[in-house]
């Protein structure tokens, strides 16, 4: 936990509940120990949405669907997500999911690598939402860029590994070494990325919120 044990009670006890069916999938995931949006980042995730109105939205890394079908209830009627996931089983779980949320009509389910899935896509996107392997989102990063449109947003997930990106290299176990080498590398990139504009917050896991900056503001840099 980065913040505070007292301070995340508190935050989350001013939470409002979620629609029913996320309500379900929030305690399915528990049960099943599958890693969803925290609850404080997925309300910064309704507020962004709230605040940019995307119409093209792209998820790497779907689980069993909480995020996608959150997203759902906050952007425009007309608005689509695509969401990636490669796991068979949670893809069904995500599936059926999405049907009993109503949802198919607005989540399209891209199954397989997400690196492999992005490559054939064209974008632009609005809104990217990056909540897949941490380890690997700096190797999604070029795809990344190539779909997020002018003036989209890039909301990563989980990049401050529960304080772990500041700790020695030597101090996290091995198996973490090599994540936490690539998410700082994925960290510098965001912050020095000519085009992109980046506050790292530490919400919940750590979430970097990046804004595709467009051609005339790089410019006058
Ligand atoms: N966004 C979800 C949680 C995603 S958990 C939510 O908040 O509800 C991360 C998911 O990414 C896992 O289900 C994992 O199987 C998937 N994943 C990790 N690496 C991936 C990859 N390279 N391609 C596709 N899916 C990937
Ligand atoms: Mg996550």
């Amino acid at each position: 936990m980065i913040v505070g044990e007292r301070l995340t009670a508190y935050i989350h006890s001013l939470e409002m509940p979620e629609s029913p069916i996320c309500e379900q999938i929030r305690r399915q995931a528990r049960k099943e120990d599958v890693p969803i949006l925290r609850m404080e980042t997925a309300s910064l995730l309704k507020v962004l949405l709230m605040m940019r109105h995307p119409q093209e939205i792209l998820e790497v890394g779907t689980a069993i669907g909480y995020s996608a079908i959150v997203m759902s209830e906050w952007i425009p009627a007309n608005a689509r997500i695509a969401t990636i996931e490669r796991d068979e089983g949670r893809i069904a779980s995500a599936r059926e999911n999405i049907r009993r949320a109503g949802k198919e009509g607005v989540i399209t389910l891209l199954e397989g690598d997400a690196l492999e899935v992005m490559r054939q896509l064209e974008g632009p996107y609005d809104f990217i939402l990056m909540d897949a392997a941490k380890g690997q989102y700096i190797h999604f990063l070029p795809e990344v860029m190539r779909l997020l449109g002018p003036g989209g947003v890039l909301l990563s997930d989980n990049v401050l590994q529960d304080g772990d990106v500041i700790e020695s290299r030597y101090a996290v176990t091995r198996r973490n070494r090599t994540i936490h080498s690539r998410m700082r590398e994925y960290l510098y990139e965001l912050k020095h990325h000519p085009q992109l504009q980046t506050a790292i917050l530490p919400v919940g896991d750590g979430v970097a919120v990046s804004i595709r900056k467009d051609e005339e503001v790089s410019d006058v840099r």
